[in-house]
């Protein structure tokens, strides 16, 4: 290819990288039907059975790998491939298909796992669509030790660095590159919560995805730029593209830096006021995070996570062990456990619940629990004995009115007083907020805020059930505006009416970590933002470079405007001027 050419895609972890280009070809089997003599059926059965057992051992020692060399959330990516591996439906059809076609081993696998795959590649469910990726990196394993060949390109042991290119990455390749010598991924297919887009995220190394061909149309040895920033895998970089990136690295070198010599500054603005940044966690692994990226304690804690993915209930023990856990590495900073948030788009695979017409209007959070006190109870009981080891506080999802409120609160009573008769240490005092992320709760602010100790703005859902929009629908996503004046009103009222309660108002949801609209939260009054550990630096960086007054004044330019997009360029506007740096990619 002569000339430089720009593909497009969709970045998935932040950094530029360039340098020759490595392209990784599928390995494709020509798997043909390999009929068997009667007498061999049986010894075809047991080498199959062989495999698989020899195949769990090559992913147990993967996985080992990886949770020595990345963590032990990379390392759980592999627990799917295993779940697959003992799914007992799959190799019942393919022993079935041995037997009674009396087939090869690889040619029944093949005919089972290709019919797995294509029913899972065509589900309307990102993350089930992703699995057919995982079913895929598995079945070619398997086949590989069945027909006993080798890696095609062994990725452990490469010679130089290099951008590697691929259909798609797979996570056990991901697993075993020798990360010295790759600058970056970048992939025809995939999205941003594709394992391949988490593990570069957790390396640190730039990666871009949804390329649509760029394997098919690169050659191994081409010179490439890859822009995780813009999304963008530029070949043949002219000199003017090599300078512009050039000045860009500059830029970024110098704001990481930046970044870096705050971590451990308080987020205050130029004029002295103290804003609480803290973090948003999904289990006890991402403490480390929080800590490198100097929050000041959890401000959500979405213990949903505990539940998903798994066969068995978490019980009282394994998750008052989570959240001791948790509470006792960052004490004395505050961890605010979220109670269980199951529904709308969250479900557990082993409680059997009837699908609903509106999963997000229906039985989810605070509602499922107060009819579930049984698997409550267990929680609470967890929640109330973690506290003994560290400053933890909880709030409750969902509240829609004061009787959620009322209801869960003497749930809690209950519980407190079954562990004093049982002699179990718990803070007396734990306080206990609600999350305000139905307009309804915002409209009887006052009358909550008498009640609880805090208050943390749902900002995801609070925007979708205000506009009406499902926060998951992109059809409807334009719909789904943060700026809108209704939504800037209602946190306005909310946080006044934690004010006049002398309580504080935190936002939890993604416009926390938005550099553009954390100024206008500030302005709005709101006292601590919760975001994911990697945007933390960023959002105290530009608390940091603005005023109070500012932000003040920016408030109250958008709670008297009537345009949302109006409101949008002006926070736009205040960022920019305040904070060039966080902009230029
Ligand atoms: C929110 O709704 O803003 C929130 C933080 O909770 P979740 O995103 O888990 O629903
Ligand atoms: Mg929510």
């Amino acid at each position: 290819m002569k000339g430089e050419k720009v593909f497009r895609g969709i970045a998935v972890s932040a950094g530029v990288c360039r340098g020759r280009i490595l392209v990784l070809h599928r390995t494709q089997h020509v798997i043909t039907r390999r009929e068997l003599p009667d007498n061999e059926v049986e010894s075809e059965v047991k080498r199959f059975e062989q495999c698989l057992v020899k195949t769990r051992q090559q992913i147990t020692e993967v996985q080992r790998r990886v949770a020595a060399s990345m963590s032990a959330t990379e390392a759980d990516i592999f627990d799917a491939h295993l779940l697959m591996l003992e799914d007992r439906v799959l190799i019942d059809e393919v022993l079935r298909l041995i037997r009674t076609q009396k087939v090869s081993a690889e040619f029944a696998f093949h005919t089972v796992a290709e019919r797995y795959v294509a029913a899972l590649a065509n589900v309307d469910d990102e993350y089930l669509r992703e699995r057919a990726a995982d079913l895929r990196d598995l079945s070619a394993r398997v086949l590989e030790n069945l027909l006993e060949v080798k890696d095609a390109l062994d990725v452990r042991h490469l010679s130089e660095p290099c951008i590697l290119v691929s259909h798609d990455l797979s996570p056990s390749t991901t697993a075993q590159l020798d990360r010295k010598f790759v600058l970056g991924f970048a992939t025809d297919i995939g999205g941003k919560t594709s394992h391949t887009a988490i593990m570069a995220r957790s390396l640190d190394i730039p990666a871009v995805v949804g390329l649509q061909n760029v394997s098919e149309e690169l050659e191994t040895g081409d010179y490439a730029l890859l822009d995780g920033y813009n999304g963008t895998l530029i070949v043949n970089p002219t000199d003017q593209t090599l300078f512009e990136y050039g000045q860009l690295a500059k830029i970024k070198a110098s704001l990481g830096e930046k970044l870096r010599e705050i971590q451990r500054q308080p987020a205050v603005t130029l004029d002295g006021k103290t804003i609480v940044l803290s973090a948003n966690i999904e289990d006890q692994n991402d403490v480390e995070s929080v800590i490198a990226h100097g929050a000041e304690g959890v401000g959500l804690f979405r213990t949903e996570f505990l539940f998903i993915n798994r066969e068995q209930l978490p019980g009282e023990e394994e998750q008052y062990q989570a959240y001791r856990q948790v509470a006792a590495a960052l004490k004395p900073a505050p961890v605010i456990i979220r109670t269980l948030d199951l529904g709308g788009d969250k479900f557990a695979s082993h409680l059997q619940l009837a699908k609903e017409m509106n999963p997000f209007l229906g039985w989810r959070a605070i509602r499922f629990c107060l009819a579930q006190p049984e698997l409550f109870r267990a929680q609470l009981r967890a929640i109330l004995r973690a506290s003994a080891d560290g400053n933890v506080k909880m709030m409750y999802p969902m509240i829609s009115g004061l009787d959620e409120l009322n209801r869960a609160n003497a749930l809690v009573e209950k519980c407190k007083t079954e562990l004093r008769a049982e002699k179990i240490p718990f803070d007396e005092n734990l306080e206990i907020g609600a999350m305000i992320e139905i307009p309804s709760a915002a409209l009887v602010a006052d009358a909550l805020a008498r009640r609880v100790k805090f208050f943390s703005i749902g900002s995801n859902d609070l925007i979708q059930y205000t506009l009406a929009a499902d926060r998951t629908n992109e059809k409807v996503s334009h719909l789904y505006e943060p700026t809108h004046p209704a939504i800037l009103r209602l946190i306005k009222l909310t946080v006044d009416a934690a004010h006049a309660n002398g309580i504080w108002a935190g936002v939890c949801g993604e416009v926390a970590g938005d550099v553009v609209l954390a100024p206008l939260l500030v302005g709005l009054g709101v006292d601590e933002l919760s975001a994911a550990p990697p945007v933390i630096d960023e959002v105290k960086y530009i608390i940091r470079r603005i005023k109070l007054s500012e932000a003040r004044a920016l408030a109250d330019f958008a709670l008297q405007c009537e345009s949302p997009s109006e409101i949008f360029a002006r926070c736009l506007d205040l960022a920019h001027a305040s904070a060039p740096s966080l902009f230029m990619n």
